[in-house]
């Protein structure tokens, strides 16, 4: 592989971190050779050869800022994101969702890369940071190809993760206490989890329609790789009517106040604040109305609010409160970064908000010989402090309100839509003095 100048910022992978990250190094006047392994080698879900490729769904979800995604996305817009602004100009019709049209936004992303005087594509798989000369982010994806896969492994260690399924998370004021309550089995432990009861009726109904829920057709790789270690709850339900109630929704040693329940399904807490419950063994192919529905019949999840849907997919990420500093710069070596999901953020969005930022402090650090910080009182700060978070069971987290700093509004703003106003509003100024912290006055 060829050897570039040091002054060079090598940006590896074109999706929709490295599309960003890249983009926003050369309007600063980097020269960038952007690497992309594509269309010599795909992965296993890309298909396109064209850039900043949306591997799955078209939509970039919400589009108004009252809800997380859509407050991200406006941040973004006012910190010049190519991957926004252009999601904009390529928006097809999806009421309150910013959806696309997924080959003429990869197309006109791919476009503008490549017209751009300060960008070369370098159209190969790196399988070896240490051939490259200078600074280099590694943007690799998800589905980071095999080569890199092992040559982080072998770099990085055992702070290399697999992941293959994740549990819907429900925010905490959205669940009915009056049936849930705080506890662990038979009273042991700190009471951390809160169950959820159901009684028998409750349980069957929700039984009958799991079994019969629409999945997500998962494609070939997914099935090898994901049924041998990990059960969809689906899937378990599937093998009789009470293999859950020896499972996840196992109700013995749970008891409220004496009273015994048919089945219970534990939440485990998401974040230190508590504001955010995982469905703890929850981990689902449903699709994501299907979750909202069928979750729901759980009685204390009747009004819940999803902030992240569960997934199963195979995804790769460092465990970045370990190995990475603040501005996603590897501790051991600080002309490494890394972007995208391979941080830990999770979405199209997030992935694409995480590229710009790993710029933003790349320009920051080589103009003051150290990472900036932020509050977390946008989305942009929340989503990248929380993965800097020391946390010993690291997983991916996506744009929610939960992790936003909003301890000055809890209490008093009780009207939910104007709480969620009031913490963009804040946030959309807000940024505005994030932008000035990392490119100073103008
Ligand atoms: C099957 C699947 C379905 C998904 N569905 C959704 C969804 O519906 N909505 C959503 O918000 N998110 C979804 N996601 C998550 C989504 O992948 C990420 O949110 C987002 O695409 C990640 O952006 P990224 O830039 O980190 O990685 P990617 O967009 O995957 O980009 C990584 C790029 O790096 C390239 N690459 C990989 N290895 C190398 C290498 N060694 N050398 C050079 N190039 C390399 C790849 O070809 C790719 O172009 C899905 C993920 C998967 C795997």
């Amino acid at each position: 592989m060829k050897k570039v100048n040091n002054n060079i910022i090598n940006v590896i992978g074109a999706g929709l971190a490295g599309s960003e990250c890249a983009y926003q190094l050369a309007k600063r006047g980097y020269k960038v050779n952007l690497y992309e392994m594509k269309p010599k080698k795909m992965s296993p879900a890309h298909e396109l050869e064209d850039f900043c490729e949306l591997v799955c769904s078209n939509s970039l979800k919400n589009a108004n800022v009252t809800n997380a995604c859509g407050l991200l996305k406006a941040e973004m817009r006012k910190m010049d994101s190519i991957t926004m602004l252009t999601a904009d100009e390529c928006a097809v019709p999806a009421g309150s969702a910013l959806a696309v049209d997924r080959e003429v936004y990869a197309k006109a992303v791919t476009d503008k890369l490549k017209a751009h005087e300060n960008i070369t594509i370098i159209n190969e798989e790196v399988t070896d940071l240490s051939t490259i000369e200078g600074i280099k982010v590694v943007a690799t994806g998800p589905l980071t190809s095999d080569g890199m896969q092992d040559y982080l492994k072998a770099e990085i260690d055992e702070f290399l993760y697999f992941y293959d399924a994740a549990s819907p998370i429900v925010s905490a004021d959205s669940i009915d206490f009056d049936r849930a309550f705080f506890g662990d089995r038979y009273g042991k432990g700190d009471a951390d989890y809160l169950n959820c009861t159901m009684r028998k009726d409750e349980y069957m109904e929700f039984f009958e329609n799991l079994i019969a829920g629409e999945t997500v057709i998962l494609k070939d790789f997914e099935k090898k790789e994901i049924f041998e270690g990990c059960m969809p709850i689906e899937v378990m339900a599937s093998r009789g009517i009470d293999t859950m109630r020896f499972g996840p929704l196992k109700p013995v040693g749970l008891t409220d106040s004496g009273e015994r329940y048919y089945a219970v399904l534990q939440l485990r807490s998401e974040n230190a604040d508590k504001t955010l419950f995982n469905l703890v063994g929850f981990q689902t192919n449903l699709k994501f109305g299907e979750q909202k529905r069928i979750f729901s019949m759980i009685p204390a999840l009747k009004n819940a609010e999803f902030v992240r849907y569960g997934v199963m997919h195979r995804n790769t990420f460092v465990n970045s409160p370990k190995v990475l500093n603040a501005g996603c710069q590897y501790k051991k070596d600080e002309n490494i970064y890394f972007a995208g999901q391979i941080t830990g953020v999770e979405g199209y969005v997030e992935s694409a908000l995480s590229g710009l930022y790993t710029a933003l402090q790349i320009d920051y650090f080589l103009k003051n010989g150290k990472l900036n910080s932020m509050n977390s009182k946008t989305m942009t700060g929340a989503l990248v402090n929380y993965i800097q978070v020391t946390n010993s069971k690291f997983q991916p987290m996506n744009a929610n309100f939960g992790i936003l700093d909003t301890a000055e509004f809890t209490f008093r703003i009780k009207n939910k839509m104007e709480r969620y106003q009031g913490y963009a509003d804040r946030a959309l100024l807000e940024i505005d003095d994030v932008i000035t912290s990392f490119e100073g006055e103008k």
